[in-house]
């Protein structure tokens, strides 16, 4: 990545939650992420695991390590990520919306979510960066959410890194778990759609995703994994220069491509 005078926004595919025990490509990345921005002032994870009816910003000073998922190795339920919180960022970040007609609420009982905290404990091991959560909203469509990324923008002036976490693809029921299978044709498909439309800038390719992407419901039967993409596309303004920071493909038909926006 060429250095960046103002933080990227950037957007992350977290994976299972077993991501951060395995060896992996994906997992390599991941921990090198904190290498290839510069050293963020805080973390604003929009993860696709806190779905909300409005708008709502986490604001707990000492926000918890949220488990929320069942049937894993116990070694997962050990980790916890004790970064603290940003309670006057968030205000900051609710009034930021605010400004831009979008109402939100401050949550102080949200903790961290294993879409926040899975790649900011790979990327930030030391747990000293504030971070909080933004949640998606998957009742809005991607241009409401590109617009509560253009709110947040001028936060990247001030070192802010908006991390969206979620999935390129994300079709649960289409896994092949067979190591070494191949991607599957209609998720290689979207996933090439996606990187060009992501290099090219194009924003409006992207905000249009269900009429234009290859199979788009196929990769996405639901939104949540993919909406935190377009915070993070509009985090870098109103015209964003994208960047393909890493790709692979897990159990088949899971994209992890990760991009970068500028
Ligand atoms: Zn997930």
């Amino acid at each position: 990545m060429q250095p960046d005078p103002i933080m990227p926004a950037i957007f992350v595919s977290h994976g299972a939650p077993t991501l951060i025990l395995q060896d992996s490509p994906t997992r390599r990345f991941l921990a090198d992420l904190g290498g290839l921005v510069p050293r963020p002032t805080a973390i604003v994870a929009v993860s696709a695991h806190w779905c909300t009816r409005a708008p709502a910003v986490s604001s707990a000073a000492r926000p918890d390590t949220v488990h929320d998922f069942h049937g894993f190795p116990e070694a997962l339920y050990r980790l916890r990520y004790p970064a603290p919180g940003a309670p006057d960022l968030a205000a900051r970040i609710a009034a930021l919306l605010g400004a831009a007609g979008i109402a939100t609420d401050t949550d102080p009982d949200q903790g961290l979510d294993h879409g926040g905290w899975v790649p900011a404990m790979l990327g930030w091991p030391a747990a000293d960066i504030p971070i909080l959560q933004l949640a998606v909203q998957p009742d809005s469509d991607a241009a409401h959410h590109r617009r509560v990324g253009l709110a947040l923008a001028p936060l990247r002036a001030e070192g802010v890194l908006v991390v969206g976490s979620g999935s390129a693809t994300h079709n649960l029921r289409a896994l092949d778990r067979i190591s070494g299978a191949q991607p599957a044709p209609w998720a290689r498909a979207f996933d090439d759609w996606l990187c060009e439309a992501v290099v090219r800038g194009d924003a409006d390719e992207l905000v249009a995703w269900k009429e234009r992407a290859p199979a788009a419901r196929m990769n996405h039967p639901t939104d949540e994994h993919f909406l935190p993409l377009f915070a993070a596309l509009g985090a870098a303004g109103e015209r964003p220069r994208g960047e393909v920071l890493h790709r692979g493909f897990m159990a088949g038909s899971l994209s992890m491509s990760a991009f970068a926006f500028h």
